[in-house]
C-alpha cells in the first residue's frame, strides 16, 4: 500500500490514551489517513517504554496514569481549544467516564472495549457486577439519558467492532446466495427482521489464531498476540452470551438479568475455561473459549425483534475463541496453578514465523446450515500493509481507523456502538487492511465431531441448541 487516502482533517488536538500494542499499531494509520497539526498529537501512558520512540516521531508524551481523580484535569489540559479527537487504547481507565467527559468538552471519542477503572475485574466476588453486561449497560444508560451530541464510538476494535459489520455483510451474502432480493436494511428493526426471516438462529464470533514464533513458550510466561493483561482480565470474567429465542435449555449455572436490555445470560464460570464446539475455515471443527465480550451482548440486543423482555426473535451470540497455541498453553498453566504468570510477552510481528488470525462470524441455523464470514489475515501480509503490529493488531487498529473516519463524517451522532454505524462505509475504509475477506459455507454442526465412546446429553432435534455447542 503506497497511496494512502486521506479521509479528512482532524481540527484541534489528537490525544491517544494508552500506547501499548494497539496504540502503537494505530499510530501509523492515523498518520497516513488524516490531515492534522503534528504538533497537536500527544500520548498519555504511565509506561515510559515508548518515550524515545514517540520523541523520534515528534509526538508529545505525557507519563501519567489516568485515575478517577485526575482524568478531568489531565484531559482538559490536553484539549485547550475544546476540539479534537480522543483515542482511548488503554487498560485500567473507565471508558464511560472518559467518553462522558470528552462529550462535555465537545471532543470526538473512540475506544475498543468498555474498560473499567483498575480493580473492577478482580476486586469483587459479585460475579454479576463483573460482567460485560453491567459494563455495557452503563454506557447504554448514559446514551439513553443523554441522546445525541458529540459522537463517542464505543467498542470499535476487531471484536467488539468489525465483527458487527461482518454480521451484516454475512447476512447480505446469505440474501444473495439464497436468491433473494432484500435491500440493505436501513434501520435496526429492519436488520432484526432480515436475520429472523433468513432463519439465522445464532452467531459465533469464531476465531482461530495460528500465529507462532519458533521458540517454545517458556514455563511461567503468559504469551499472547495482544494485551496479556486484557486477555487475563476478560478470561477471568464470567462466561457470557447473548441468549437466543430458539434455545430450549439453559445451563444450571446460568443467570439472566432483570434490568437493562435483557439480551444476555452469564454463567458462574470463567469464560477462558468454558469450551464450546465451533468452526473456522482453517481447522474446520475446533474448541473455542466462551470468553465474554461486549459484542456477544450488543449483537443479540441489536437484532432482537419485539419486546426485549419477551422477544419474538433474538439470536444466540457468543465468542468462540481459539487464541494462538502459546496462549492456550498459558491459560492452561494459569488456571491449573491458580497463579497468574508475572512475565507477559506479546508476540512481535518480527518474531512470528508463521500463521494467520482468522476472525469472522459463523451465522448458523439457516437453510444453508452455516456461513463463516471474516478476515484471514496472515502475519506476512500484515508486514506489507502496516508497521509495528501483527495480524491480530491490524484487525483491531484498522477498525479504529474506520471508526474514526465514521465519527469525523458523523460528528453529532451521540454515543454509538458499531452495530449502529454504517457498516458499508466502515468496511470500505477497513478492508484494504484485512487480507482475504472471505465467505465459507460448511455443513458442520455441533453434533458432528463427538466422541461416540462417551455418550453426552445432547439435543438431536436441533443441532444448533447451545446445549450441543457447550462442551461438557
Ligand atoms: P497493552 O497492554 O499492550 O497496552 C495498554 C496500555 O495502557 C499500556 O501501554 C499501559 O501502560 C496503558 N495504561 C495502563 N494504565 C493506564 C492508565 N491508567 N492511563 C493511561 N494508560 C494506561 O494493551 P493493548 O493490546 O494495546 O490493548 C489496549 C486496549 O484495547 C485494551 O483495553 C484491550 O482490551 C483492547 N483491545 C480491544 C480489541 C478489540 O478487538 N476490540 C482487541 C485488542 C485489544
Amino acid at each position: 500500500m503506497t497511496d494512502h487516502q486521506v479521509y479528512g482533517r482532524i481540527d484541534g488536538h489528537i490525544v491517544m490514551i494508552g500506547f501499548g500494542s494497539i496504540g502503537k499499531g494505530t499510530l501509523p494509520l492515523i498518520q497516513r489517513h488524516f490531515d492534522y497539526d503534528t504538533d497537536k498529537f500527544s500520548v498519555i501512558d504511565p509506561d515510559p517504554n515508548s518515550a524515545a520512540f514517540l520523541a523520534d516521531a515528534g509526538i508529545t508524551y505525557h507519563q501519567v496514569a489516568l485515575t478517577p481523580e485526575n482524568y478531568r484535569e489531565v484531559l482538559r489540559a490536553r484539549f485547550p481549544d475544546g476540539k479534537g479527537f480522543c483515542v482511548n487504547l488503554s487498560v485500567d481507565t473507565s471508558s464511560l467516564d472518559l467518553m462522558k467527559f470528552c462529550r462535555e468538552l465537545g471532543v470526538l471519542y473512540i475506544d475498543t472495549v468498555v474498560e473499567p477503572w483498575a480493580g473492577f475485574y478482580f476486586d469483587t466476588t459479585d460475579n454479576a457486577a463483573r460482567t460485560n453486561y453491567a459494563l455495557r449497560q452503563a454506557v447504554r444508560d448514559e446514551k439513553a439519558a443523554n441522546p445525541g451530541g458529540t459522537t463517542a464510538v464505543s467498542c470499535c476494535g476487531a471484536n467488539p467492532g468489525m465483527v458487527s459489520w461482518f454480521v451484516k455483510e454475512g447476512l447480505m451474502t446469505l440474501v444473495r446466495d439464497l436468491g433473494r432480493d432484500d435491500p440493505i436494511p436501513q434501520d435496526r428493526g429492519g436488520w432484526g427482521k432480515l436475520m429472523q426471516s433468513l432463519g439465522v438462529k445464532g452467531v459465533h464470533i469464531a476465531e482461530r489464531d495460528t500465529q507462532a514464533r519458533d521458540k517454545p513458550r517458556p514455563r511461567d510466561v503468559f504469551v499472547n498476540t495482544w494485551s496479556v493483561e486484557g486477555f487475563i482480565a476478560e478470561g477471568f470474567q464470567p462466561a457470557e452470551l447473548g441468549w437466543g429465542t430458539h434455545e430450549t435449555w439453559m445451563p444450571d449455572n446460568a443467570h439472566g438479568h432483570e434490568a437493562g436490555c435483557q439480551a444476555a445470560i452469564w454463567m458462574e464460570r470463567p469464560g477462558a475455561i468454558t469450551r464450546v464446539h465451533t468452526w473456522c475455515p482453517t481447522p474446520g471443527p475446533q474448541f473455542g473459549f466462551l470468553v465474554t465480550h461486549n459484542e456477544s451482548i450488543s449483537i443479540a440486543d441489536y437484532f432482537t425483534v419485539g419486546d426485549p423482555a419477551a422477544p419474538e426473535f433474538r439470536p444466540t451470540c457468543h465468542y468462540a475463541y481459539h487464541p494462538c497455541d502459546d496462549a492456550v498453553l498459558s491459560l492452561h498453566e494459569m488456571f491449573g496453578s491458580g497463579v497468574q504468570q508475572q512475565v507477559h510477552e506479546i508476540m512481535d510481528v518480527d518474531e512470528i514465523v508463521e500463521g494467520i488470525d482468522e476472525l469472522g462470524v459463523l451465522l448458523y441455523g439457516h437453510e444453508k446450515n452455516a456461513l463463516w464470514f471474516g478476515s484471514r489475515l496472515s502475519n506476512d501480509e500484515t508486514k506489507a500493509l502496516a508497521p509495528y503490529q501483527n495480524a491480530t493488531g491490524l484487525q483491531v487498529t484498522s477498525a479504529v481507523l474506520a471508526g474514526m473516519v465514521w465519527a469525523l463524517e458523523n460528528p453529532e451522532a451521540g454515543i454509538v456502538e458499531t452495530d449502529e454505524m454504517d457498516h458499508v462505509r466502515c468496511l470500505e475504509v477497513q478492508t484494504p487492511y484485512l487480507g482475504p475477506v472471505e465467505a465459507h459455507y460448511t455443513d458442520w454442526t455441533p453434533l458432528q465431531d463427538r466422541w461416540e465412546h462417551f455418550p453426552e446429553n445432547l439435543d438431536h432435534s436441533d443441532p444448533w441448541q447451545f446445549r450441543n455447542v457447550l462442551a461438557t
